[in-house]
């Protein structure tokens, strides 16, 4: 025997059938997996201009980090980093660690997700429900130190923030991007003038983005995200050491610091969207939709209407197209909650009227004297 192999911890036969199992595992749970819906969306006051929003909350675990899940124990398993019988850890906000318990439970793993204890209480007994542990942490910025504290301790880091990037197939294989452009094809405007979502990771707009120019599409990418984050700030300046000048209390994006799958040079324009505002298109999007979607998903409807009302001056037509992120009812005791929002000094009335105005004649026209 060489000395490889008698360094090898496991029987290396049965650790490799672990493995391949495991993959099978992932593989058809994909396979069982419909694809998300791209709803559309006609608003009076933008005639020639079509509004799509791809309903990532329909997935099992309720947002689109299901597909990263997927992609990040994909990438674990074919990386040889993740063992039978190994504890998983991530640091998460919250929707990752929902989605990463799923697949660690359908692995038959046991995990751990480090959060902020400021997390919604929804997403924490979620993510209990699911068989996994909550390593809650005071300090937010100290959930990465956390996670890699349970790696040095043997557990596999998924590491989503280091990751995300590329653990996604970027050329296809039904990625976010792949499956829009194609459930697009018989549209009036297959091809759309914007697609818009935030940055958590970095994930989705890096394989947004790189897709876009793979297929030479004439689509342009703007990033939404909370007022002064860190991805806002280091786009403008192109500097990976800024931080976030505000916080935000929109969950899943506005990030304090440039994460490592931030990739500046693929996204177009960046929208920087009040929290309150953020909060009155998540509420308007019930209207408009008939269910409840986070945070998030009003800031990418924010930065839909700036865009569609700055197309409409310039006479142009066409279809933009954003993501519906994750559920609403995991935000009922906070952002639905008008309790929660004034004890947080948020007041989306003012904002009501202004996207109540775009959406009827076309034009954006901030509240005054708006902040956050
Ligand atoms: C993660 C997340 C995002 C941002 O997606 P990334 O691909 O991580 O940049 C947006 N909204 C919600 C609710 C999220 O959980």
């Amino acid at each position: 025997m060489n000395a490889w192999r008698r360094n090898q911890p496991f029987d290396d036969a049965s650790a490799r059938d672990w493995e391949h199992a495991a993959i099978a595992t992932l593989a058809r749970e994909a396979a069982r997996s419909a694809d998300t819906h791209l709803l559309k969306l006609d608003l009076p006051g933008f005639p020639g201009i079509a509004f799509y929003f791809k309903d990532e909350a329909a997935h099992p675990t309720g947002s689109l980090k299901h597909r990263l899940a997927r992609s990040l124990y994909l990438y674990a398993l074919c990386n040889g980093r993740l063992r039978a019988g190994q504890r998983v850890v991530d640091a998460s906000s919250g929707s990752t660690a929902i989605s990463e318990a799923w697949f660690a439970r359908l692995l038959g793993l046991s995990f751990v997700a480090v959060m902020p204890a400021c997390t919604a209480p929804q997403k924490i007994r979620e993510v209990q429900a699911l068989g996994a542990t909550c390593d809650l942490v005071d300090d937010p910025s100290e959930v990465a130190a956390r996670a890699a504290e349970h790696a040095a301790r043997g557990a596999c880091h998924l590491d989503q923030f280091g990751l995300a990037e590329r653990a996604t197939d970027w050329r296809g294989n039904n990625n976010i991007a792949e499956s829009i452009i194609h459930q697009l094809a018989e549209e009036t405007a297959p091809v759309p003038r914007w697609i818009v979502c935030g940055a958590g990771t970095g994930g989705t707009s890096a394989t947004i983005g790189r897709y876009l120019r793979y297929r030479r599409l004439d689509t342009r990418l703007c990033v939404a995200d909370p007022a002064g984050s860190a991805f806002a700030r280091g786009w403008s300046s192109r500097r990976r050491d800024a931080r976030a000048d505000a916080t935000t209390l929109i969950e899943g994006i506005g990030r304090a610091r440039v994460e490592p799958g931030f990739l500046f040079e693929v996204v177009d324009t960046v929208a920087e969207v009040p929290d309150a505002a953020s909060v009155a298109a998540a509420w308007r999007l019930e209207t408009l939709l008939g269910r409840r979607y986070g945070g998030s998903s009003g800031t990418n409807f924010v930065a839909c209407l700036q865009l569609a009302a700055a197309m409409r001056e310039r006479g142009e037509r066409g279809s933009i197209v954003s993501l519906l992120c994750d559920r609403g009812d995991r935000y009922a005791e906070t952002l639905f909650d008008p309790a929660w929002l004034s004890a947080h000094d948020l007041d989306p009335r003012p904002w009501w009227t202004t996207l109540d105005r775009c959406i009827a004649e076309g034009r954006w026209q901030e509240p005054c004297g708006a902040e956050r």
